[in-house]
């Protein structure tokens, strides 16, 4: 080895030892007669000290080097006089008797520090300069740390995990596929999997009971921070289980990982309808770290001559907790937040229940202060409490009020990134009615397993029709979602019509699936998560791209690298493209 010791690991024990250590200059300064120099590996940083008393000509050679060399030292370790206590290492230096450039760097274009003065784009293209921060080395040992983890916990239940293929055919999961031209096959093309659905259905036939696999997905969405084209799942499906079964097993899985990524605890995840989630959080992933359930004020608003409530389909109201002393411009700004484009209210009502239990509302024109009571009954609203109201169609105006409640809750410092709410949200509907294309939807994708007392409802009211279907929800994000599959081939016909396949449609894309289920398939389900996001929830950001080591940027390209780009004639022609 080049090194006895990592930059990381030398303490007060360690002191007259002779030592060699490896690393990148991280910073260096001088102090008179006394020089000193960081040296930073991937495990921390220790100090150099030379004094130019005890050498002069290693001194001067000290100062000569700049940031980001990269040096191998040879020296002895000693107690500093004085200590850092906020560096692990922060009891000792070295003092250096040899040094040897291993190669020079240039000046990076960004500081190496947390708070770096480099922009997004400049940092994703040199994304190997970005990967020295300590900030992002510490989400990618995370992420380790949570697939680590993972295989732990699957390979202690029995799983097995298989890899499955990356040039597969397309198969509908709601998104766009990438796709490959194929040189051998003149004219036709492969898809990048959205998922390796299919495949482990079938490994369900082959009689593999669990398979799990931590694995790269392909879908060509219009990008956000929470999205790449390119991102990982953990890869779940197990034999002879019922949802309940699946549920268990991967709360243990998640529990696991919070355990030994973050040594929290939980207690058994909560769990709600999606019907629920959508009446009383207008979600079908809802934050729960905060309460802000909607109250419906159908029946105390209307008849009192203000045309907007009279005249609308609903009235929804949240009760925002010691709020009443939110200034005329906050409640601006959350007027204006809800009348973005992108959210689309008309306007919102307010009103405050002050500190001598009297109401003041925007519409007090219309309702005097006996008809105000009955708002802040129905909303069990407290002195110093808000009340927001928002109204309109029922869907519409559960969607606004979710992006409300969310928004006052941001406002409140609700949305503690280091307070984690799981919870399971069920029973989604198995289809949604596309009113553009005028046909059904899956919900979920169309393998999902109805809940067998919906089975008639097949064809007289498709709406109606629940599935055995479900995500993990922490914190207002999907992390996961799941269900039990159709193992029946004339389920899965009666599906597939539903959806508009006609019988020879759903046999070319579909036949081998089809066809496998008359080869003895078992009852199967499954559940996969994002990995990115789970580890972005569990390092505490918004964004997924900062745990993941060479992220897209929002237009899908990879700036370092420059993909995607053109390809030469001659490929195109070999590929038939010309
Ligand atoms: N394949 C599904 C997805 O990617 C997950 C599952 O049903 O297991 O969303």
């Amino acid at each position: 080895m080049l090194r006895t010791h990592t930059c990381g690991e030398l303490r007060l024990a360690d002191a007259n030892k002779d030592v060699i250590l490896c690393g990148w200059l991280h910073r260096s300064r001088d102090i008179g007669t006394i020089g000193f120099i960081d040296l930073r590996d991937r495990y921390g940083i220790t100090q150099l000290s030379f004094d130019k008393n005890r050498d002069n000509e290693i001194f001067e050679k000290a100062r000569k080097l700049g940031r980001e060399f990269v040096l191998q030292i040879k020296g002895k370790v000693a107690e500093r006089s004085s200590k850092n206590d906020k560096m692990p290492t922060g009891d000792i230096e070295v003092h250096v008797k040899e040094i040897t450039v291993m190669n020079e760097s240039k000046t990076p274009p960004f500081t190496i520090e947390t708070e770096t003065d480099g922009g997004d784009e400049l940092r994703m293209k040199y994304r190997y300069i970005d990967l020295r921060r300590e900030i992002v080395r510490k989400n990618l040992e995370l992420r380790h740390n949570v697939t680590k983890f993972t295989r732990q916990y699957l390979d202690s239940q029995n799983f097995i995990e298989v890899e499955t293929p990356v040039l597969i055919k397309s198969t509908p999961e709601g998104a766009r596929d990438f796709v490959v031209p194929s040189r051998l096959n003149e004219g036709q093309w492969y898809a990048l999997p959205q998922s390796p659905q299919t495949f482990k259905q079938l490994l369900m036939v082959s009689g593999f009971d669990r398979y799990y696999q931590i694995v790269k997905c392909f879908r060509d969405e219009d990008l956000r921070a929470d999205r790449q084209p390119e991102f990982t799942q953990i890869d779940c499906e197990m034999s002879f289980v019922e949802q309940e079964d699946i549920l268990l097993m991967f709360e243990g899985l998640i529990k696991h990982i919070f355990k030994n990524v973050k040594n929290l605890d939980f207690d058994k995840f909560e769990r709600m309808s999606y019907e629920d989630a959508m009446k009383n959080y207008g979600s079908d992933k809802p934050d729960l770290r905060f309460d802000m359930k909607f109250v419906y004020l159908d029946n105390v608003a209307r008849g009192y001559g203000f045309s907007i409530f009279d005249n609308a389909e609903t009235i929804i109201a949240i009760n925002v907790k010691q709020a009443a002393n939110f200034t005329r411009k906050q409640i601006d700004e959350l007027t204006e937040y809800v009348k973005r484009q992108q959210i689309g209210a008309k306007g919102m009502i307010y009103c405050r229940v002050l500190e001598d239990g009297s109401l003041k509302s925007s519409v007090d024109k219309f309702y005097d202060s006996n008809a105000l009571q009955k708002w802040a009954k129905a909303c069990n609203a407290e002195k110093n409490d808000l009340i927001l109201v928002l109204s309109g169609d029922l869907h519409t105006t559960r969607k606004q009020m979710n992006e409300l409640r969310l928004e006052v809750a941001k406002m409140q410092g609700l949305r503690n990134a280091e307070i984690f709410y799981p919870l399971w949200v069920t029973d989604f509907p198995l289809f949604e009615f596309d009113e553009e294309n005028n046909r059904w939807h899956a919900m979920h994708h169309p393998f999902t397993s109805p809940k067998p007392e919906d089975f008639d409802l097949l064809k007289s009211n498709p709406a109606k029709i629940k599935a055995n279907a479900y995500d993990l929800v922490i914190n207002g994000v999907e992390i996961g979602g799941g269900s039990i599959r159709i193992h029946n081939r004339q389920l899965q016909q009666q599906i597939f019509a539903t959806l508009g396949f006609s019988a020879e449609q759903a046999q070319e894309q579909f036949g081998f699936l089809i066809n496998a289920f008359e080869y003895g398939a078992p009852p199967h389900g499954g559940i996969a998560f994002g990995l990115d996001r789970l580890c972005s929830i569990l390092g505490g950001s918004d964004s997924i791209r900062d745990f993941i080591a060479f992220p897209k940027n929002n237009t899908g390209r990879d700036v370092m690298i420059d993909a995607p780009s053109d390809i030469s004639p001659e490929q195109k022609k070999e590929l038939g493209l010309i």
